[in-house]
């Protein structure tokens, strides 16, 4: 069998898994006629590679938090000593792999004349839950990794002046580059440490994780009143202030301590 072959037979697998999972917590078949389940095509599973291994990591949802570093929510126009948490999703058709070390094309998307960049700590579960208690948490994250939250800023805005869901601003394909994981075994919790990005060598935004408003551990806690969380669900963070946007040609460099860079060029 080829490696090619390999690769796909194992995300049948997965796909066939992740179905009759759903399936049965449905009622839809019992658990002897699961196996059997038959599909008229395969849906590809999304994964981003795990450092350090030959494992790699199934990603199920793309949880995102709004505002969250006091600066950017001011930029952004809110008062963030008043505002609970909010959270949107991006579909895992979002993920773009970005290996380290490497200058990967990012296609500037369609629709958009002002493409922003919103460079995050992305935290990967693998362990889920409901009502999670902020200190056992952190016990739910396998490792973490560096991420873009790509933004169609004028369609948020438009959308989001009309009172309409903002969902085409944020939620698109290539929307989510991200590195690979780190697992917490090997490089720990990220509760600070300097977050920074730069385009074509000047610093647009610096800051340090610990001045997220709220921490990753309560962003798990806070998802979880809201919904039932899953192992693959990945989180991103949250982005500090002075986002702004990007042009073809454009290299984006992102850098978390503790991290490989990530480098997207805008194509
Ligand atoms: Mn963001």
């Amino acid at each position: 069998m080829s490696k090619q072959e390999k690769k796909v037979s194992r995300r049948s697998a997965m796909k066939l898994g992740v179905g009759v999972a759903s399936l049965v917590a449905a009622g839809g078949v019992s658990q002897a006629n699961a196996a059997e389940v038959k599909t008229p095509f395969t849906v590809e599973q999304v994964y981003v590679p795990i450092a350090g291994s030959s494992q790699e990591f199934p990603v199920r949802r793309i949880y995102c938090i709004g505002r969250n570093y006091a600066a950017h929510a001011r930029e952004m126009g809110s008062d963030p000593t008043r505002e609970p948490p909010f959270f949107f999703q991006k579909p895992t058709d979002a993920i773009q792999f970005v290996a380290p070390n490497k200058i990967v094309d990012h296609p500037y998307p369609s629709l958009t004349k002002n493409y922003h960049y919103e460079v995050e700590l992305v935290a990967a579960l693998n362990k889920g839950g409901k009502n999670i208690p902020i200190e056992k948490a952190l016990e739910h994250v396998f490792g973490y990794a560096l991420g873009l939250d790509m933004t169609r800023r004028d369609l948020q805005r438009f959308m989001g002046d009309q009172k309409k869901p903002w969902e085409i601003g944020k939620s698109f394909d290539h929307s989510a580059p991200i590195g690979p994981i780190f697992p917490v075994a090997k490089v720990g919790d990220f509760k600070n440490g300097a977050i920074a990005l730069s385009v074509n060598g000047v610093t647009k935004q610096s800051a340090d994780l610990s001045q997220m408003i709220w921490s990753v551990a309560e962003q798990i806690a806070k998802l979880s009143e809201a919904n039932e969380l899953f192992p693959g669900d990945i989180i991103y963070s949250g982005t500090p202030e002075n986002v702004g946007p990007v042009v073809k040609g454009d290299l984006v460099r992102c850098t978390i301590a503790g991290l490989p860079d990530l480098v997207i060029k805008i194509v």
